[in-house]
């Protein structure tokens, strides 16, 4: 089976190791091919020289290399319609199609929707001026939250405390136009106090299977201080999610959402993301992504040894079936309890960009150097090695032969162990032995902390 992954980051280095994963398992053979990859998807596949946002490129690309399965990561190919564009061609993916893609795009579209189909989220208005946004800030008090209405990279949501953090923030969208036209329109939204968590799912049509929950670290440093990142961490699974929460998640926010863009003659195929608050009314959704999450996905893939070639396959032929157990948990598995994902980025970001260093070898799964007598080595089989350390790439390249970090995220290592203190302790301890003092790179030395003290209690 020939497998194209459309991206470039940690999160589709994670896909592309978790369907060789599963097809080495089963003894199916796979090739993987990477648009545009990094140097970590390079040792596990082909890189393609495509941006992943040229829909008609990808497409001819994927036509002639007679590729059978094709799995979008980031957003912005899917608002840029390659979805629409491989099916246009016949070619199976994984992804919605640009309208259903608004789910993410437009968070007026979003909530709109979920008011539409009774989801329960916060209270909100969509406003197109600053007068508007104070009628709106005033309804609902301090704090509130300001969103623009489109995509901005996860910087478009400012909370606001008091009556100087909202003028400013309607400053930033309305006059100095920070977020250019993806704030000309913005959703004013009640502050929801709570524990926030994520539920990923596959999707085909109604038919969904919804994967272990996780929670990620969006600050860039410790203690949730800092600006916003692209996320800097993530585990699996937070405490706080019981089986009967996932299953109220699913009925009363995967159900009627997807019920709702059927209704709109919208037929999703891909992974539905649902950011959620954990009120004392219950799950409230914060947002929906239409893809998976990075670096949530690093941590689900090695703490959940799904079959994901199958999953995968199956939400592309829309033939999905939520009653196969297989799809849940492949047979035999002794899976990793738990999974802790830290994400290593270049000194700077994400506010400013380094020009690139050069890494020490990064190379193997686990990495050579962090390969100790009798650690499980390259092709272990999961059953005997329920906990499994690997390195997935991000912001890396190479050139004559060495291996760079660019200017953002540039790895995760993430660590699965039978609880949360045994997965941190062992990403943690890798980490130190492969990063020295002055590398150049930074990472949260807090990732599941808190979670860990609580589940150990
Ligand atoms: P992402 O970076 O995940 O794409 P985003 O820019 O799409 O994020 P949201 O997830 O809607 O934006 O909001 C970002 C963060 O702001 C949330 O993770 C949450 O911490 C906070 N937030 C958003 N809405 C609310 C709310 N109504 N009440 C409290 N906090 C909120």
């Amino acid at each position: 089976m020939r497998v194209l992954i459309i991206g470039g980051g940690g999160r589709e280095h994670a896909l592309g190791w978790a369907i060789r994963r599963s097809a080495e398992r089963s003894g199916r053979a796979v090739a993987l091919f990477f648009a545009p990859g990094n140097a970590g998807t390079e040792a596990i596949g082909t890189n393609v020289p495509l941006s992943a946002t040229d829909a008609d490129g990808l497409a001819a690309w994927a036509k002639e290399a007679a590729i059978d399965l094709a799995v979008v990561g980031p957003e912005a190919p899917l608002m840029a319609g390659v979805a629409d564009r491989f099916r246009a061609r016949g070619l199976k993916v994984v992804g919605p199609e640009r309208a259903a893609a608004r789910l993410e795009g437009s968070k007026a579209f979003a909530k709109a929707l979920m008011a539409a189909t009774g989801v329960p989220t916060a209270e909100f208005r969509v406003v197109d001026d600053a007068a508007a946004a104070r009628r709106a800030v005033a309804e609902f008090g301090f704090p509130v939250v300001l969103k623009a209405d489109g995509l901005a990279q996860g910087k478009g949501v400012l909370i606001a405390r008091d009556h100087t953090e909202a003028e400013a923030a309607l400053a930033a969208f309305f006059v100095e136009r920070r977020f250019g036209d993806a704030a000309a329109r913005i959703v004013v939204e009640r502050f929801l106090p709570g524990r926030e968590v994520s539920v990923m799912g596959a999707v085909a049509g109604e038919a969904v299977v919804l994967f272990p929950p996780v929670r990620d670290y969006k600050r860039a440093y410790d203690g949730d201080a800092g600006p916003n990142t692209g996320g800097m961490g993530a585990i699996l699974p937070p405490p706080d999610v019981t089986p009967e929460g996932l299953g109220r998640i699913e009925r009363e926010v995967f159900r009627p959402i997807l019920a709702g863009l059927k209704e709109r003659g919208l037929e999703y195929r891909g992974i539905l993301y649902a950011g959620l608050m954990l009120t004392p009314e219950g799950p409230k959704v914060l947002e929906f992504n239409v893809r998976f999450g990075d670096p949530e996905t690093q941590a689900l893939v090695v703490g959940a040894p799904l079959d994901w070639l199958a999953l995968l396959s199956a939400v592309a032929d829309g033939t999905l079936d939520p009653s196969d157990p297989a799809l849940r948990r492949p047979a035999g598995a002794k899976a990793p309890q738990a999974a802790v994902a830290v994400v290593a980025a270049r000194e700077g970001y994400p506010t400013e960009s380094r020009p690139p260093i050069e890494l020490p070898a990064l190379d193997g799964d686990p990495p050579a150097r962090l390969r100790k007598e009798g650690a499980p080595g390259d092709r272990a089989p999961l059953e005997e090695a329920p906990d499994e350390l690997v390195l997935f790439h991000a912001g890396t390249f190479r050139r004559a032969g060495k291996l760079f970090a660019g200017s953002g995220r540039v790895f995760a290592l993430v660590a699965g162990g039978a609880s949360l203190s045994a997965a941190r302790a062992r990403a943690y301890d890798a980490l130190r032995r492969l990063l020295p003092a002055e590398s150049g790179l930074f990472y949260r030395t807090d990732i599941g902390e808190k979670e860990a003290a609580e589940m150990d209690v």
